[in-house]
C-alpha cells in the first residue's frame, strides 16, 4: 500500500519552500489580506456563542469516542447507508480510490465529472487519474476552479485559491474564458463563472463530491458549502460517487447540531452555511439514480493505535489553525508541500505517509499555541508537533548515527549541568571564560559546530561578567552591585 498526501512526492522540503515563498512580497500579501479577514469574521462569530467551549468539548468527545469504536461506526454506516440505496466501496490507498471512481465513470459510460469541492480527492490526486483514463473532472467551486484553470494547487483547505487576489483571478479568467472585457469587480468574476459553470451543470450527468460527515445512524452523508455549486453537484447529475475519508464519520444524526455550528463559525465565519446538504441513498423522484461512498482509509487506520496520533484524525477541516498560525501567515500553503498546509498539515502529512520532506514539517511552527485555541474539537496540535519532533529524532538517530550523536552528547552534557547548582555554575564559568574566541562587543558570533547555526541566523548575547546570582549574592551581603 503506498499513500500520498497531494504531490508532496515532488515537493521540496519546508525550510527550503518557506524561503523561495517568504520572497514573494505579493503572495504574502494576499495571504495576510484574506486570513485577517477570515480571522476577524471567526472572532465575531464566536463571542456571540456562549457556550462555545461546551461545544468545543461536545465535538471533541463525539470525535474522540467515535475514534475508538471506528470499526464498529464504518460497519454501520455501510450497512445503512446499502439499506436506502447506496453502494459502498473500500479504498485502501489513493490508488484503489482512484481505480474504483474510473471503473464506476467508465460502467455509466461518463466522459466529464462535476465536482464539489473534495480536499480528500486533491488527496489521491483524482484529477490526475481521472485525466489519465480519459475523463475531464471539472471543479465548480468558485476557488477549485481558479487552481483548476490556472494549473495550480490549493493554498488552503478551505479557501484553496487563497494566495490569489481578484486581479489575478481576473487575468486568468481573461485569458482562459476568453473574456478580455472582465474587470475585477467581484460581481463580474462571480458572474462569469456561473455562466460558465452553469452549462457544465446541465449537461453532465455524473457528480463526485467529498463530505464533511457521514453519518452511522442513517447511512446518509453531509456536505456544506457557500456558493451553492454542491447543491447543484449532489442533485443534478444521474449518478454520483462520493469520496470520504474514514475518520470523518460520525454516530448519530444529532450529532451534526454540534458540529453545523463549530464548522461554518470555525472556518468562514458565518453563522450557519448558505447550503447544508444531506443526503441519503436514492429515490426515485428526485435526485441521482446511483449513489456511490468510497470509503478511505491512505494511511488514516495506522494513527488509531497511539492516543496523541489518533487525535490528528479529529480534525473536521475547517481551516481556522491555519489563519490563526503566524508561520502559515507568512509562508501561504504551498511551502508545506502537500495539499494539508498550516498546522493540520503540518501534523496531517507526516502521519499519513513517511516522505522524507515531511519530516521538516513538525518544525513548520513557533509552538505560541495559537491553532489549539482556534480548533473547535480541541486538536492540541503544539503536543502533537512535540511528539512528531521527537520521533524524528529517534528515526533520524537510529539511521544517521554521528551528528544526532552529537546532539545527543550535548544535551545529556547539558542535563548533567542544569541538574546541580554546583555544575551549573562550573559550567558557566567555563563557557565565560571560552567564549572570548568568539565575542563581538556584547554578542556572541561564529561559533563552531552545530551552535554555528543558531549565531549564523540570530543574536546570541554574550555571557555578563557578573551573574546573576552573583549580583544576588553581593546585594544580599550588603554589597551594592
Ligand atoms: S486542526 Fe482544528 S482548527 Fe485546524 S483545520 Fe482541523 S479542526 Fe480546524
Amino acid at each position: 500500500m503506498s499513500v500520498r498526501v497531494g504531490k508532496t512526492d515532488k515537493a521540496a522540503a519546508f525550510p527550503v519552500a518557506a524561503k523561495t515563498a517568504l520572497k514573494n512580497d505579493q503572495l504574502r500579501a494576499n495571504v495576510r489580506r484574506a486570513t485577517d479577514t477570515i480571522r476577524g469574521k471567526r472572532a465575531l462569530r464566536v463571542e456571540e456563542m456562549p457556550d462555545w467551549q461546551k461545544l468545543r468539548d461536545a465535538a471533541s468527545a463525539i470525535k474522540a469516542h467515535t475514534l475508538r469504536h471506528l470499526d464498529e461506526y464504518l460497519v454501520e454506516f455501510e450497512k445503512n447507508c446499502e439499506l436506502v440505496g447506496g453502494k459502498v466501496h473500500w479504498a485502501r490507498d489513493a490508488d484503489e480510490a482512484n481505480a474504483i471512481a474510473v471503473k464506476l465513470i467508465k460502467e455509466y459510460g461518463g466522459t466529464e465529472v462535476i465536482k464539489v469541492k473534495t480536499m480528500t480527492s486533491d488527496e489521491v490526486q483524482m484529477n490526475v487519474a481521472l485525466e489519465a483514463a480519459g475523463i475531464t473532472p471539472i471543479e465548480t467551486d468558485l476557488a477549485d476552479m481558479i487552481v483548476q484553470m490556472g494549473h495550480d494547487e490549493p493554498s488552503h483547505i478551505v479557501v484553496p485559491a487563497l494566495h490569489k487576489n481578484r486581479f489575478e483571478v481576473r487575468d486568468l479568467f481573461r485569458e482562459t474564458m476568453q473574456k478580455p472585457e472582465l474587470t475585477e469587480q467581484p460581481e463580474e468574476l462571480t458572474g462569469a463563472a456561473r455562466a460558465y459553470l452553469r452549462e457544465r451543470f446541465l449537461k453532465v450527468k455524473i457528480g463526485v463530491s467529498g463530505a464533511n460527515f457521514a453519518i452511522a445512524e442513517t447511512g446518509g452523508v453531509c456536505v456544506v458549502e457557500s456558493e451553492g455549486n454542491g447543491r447543484m453537484c449532489l442533485t443534478m447529475p444521474d449518478v454520483l460517487i462520493t469520496l470520504v475519508g474514514v475518520e470523518k464519520v460520525i454516530p448519530r444524526f444529532e450529532d451534526l447540531e454540534v458540529f453545523l455550528q463549530l464548522l461554518p463559525r470555525s472556518a468562514t465565519g458565518e453563522r450557519m452555511n448558505p447550503y447544508n446538504s444531506l443526503w441519503c441513498g436514492v429515490h426515485p423522484s428526485d435526485g441521482p439514480k446511483a449513489f456511490h461512498v468510497i470509503l478511505l482509509d491512505n494511511g488514516r487506520t495506522n494513527l488509531l493505535h497511539d492516543e496523541m496520533e489518533r487525535e490528528t484524525l479529529e480534525c473536521i477541516r475547517c481551516g481556522a489553525c491555519l489563519n490563526a498560525c503566524p508561520v502559515y501567515r507568512e509562508t501561504g500553503g504551498h511551502a508545506y508541500g502537500s495539499i494539508y498546509s498550516g498546522p493540520i498539515g503540518a501534523i496531517l502529512s507526516p502521519q499519513l505517509q513517511s516522505l522524507e520532506h515531511s519530516r521538516s514539517l513538525p518544525y513548520a511552527s513557533t509552538l505560541c499555541g495559537a491553532c489549539y485555541e482556534v480548533c473547535p474539537v480541541k486538536i492540541n496540535i503544539p503536543e502533537i508537533l512535540i511528539h512528531l519532533r521527537g520521533r524524528v529524532v529517534r528515526e533520524e538517530q537510529a539511521t544517521l548515527g554521528g551528528k544526532l550523536a552529537v546532539e545527543n552528547l550535548a544535551m545529556q552534557g547539558a542535563a548533567i549541568a542544569f541538574k546541580s547548582q554546583r555544575r551549573y555554575e562550573a559550567a558557566q564559568r567555563l563557557a565565560q571564560a571560552g567564549q572570548a574566541l568568539f565575542r563581538e562587543g556584547d554578542q556572541l558570533e561564529n561559533l563552531p559546530g552545530m551552535a554555528g547555526g543558531w549565531t549564523k541566523y540570530r543574536d546570541l548575547r554574550a555571557i555578563p561578567k557578573q551573574s546573576f546570582r552573583d549580583w544576588w549574592k553581593s546585594r544580599s551581603n550588603g554589597g551594592n552591585a
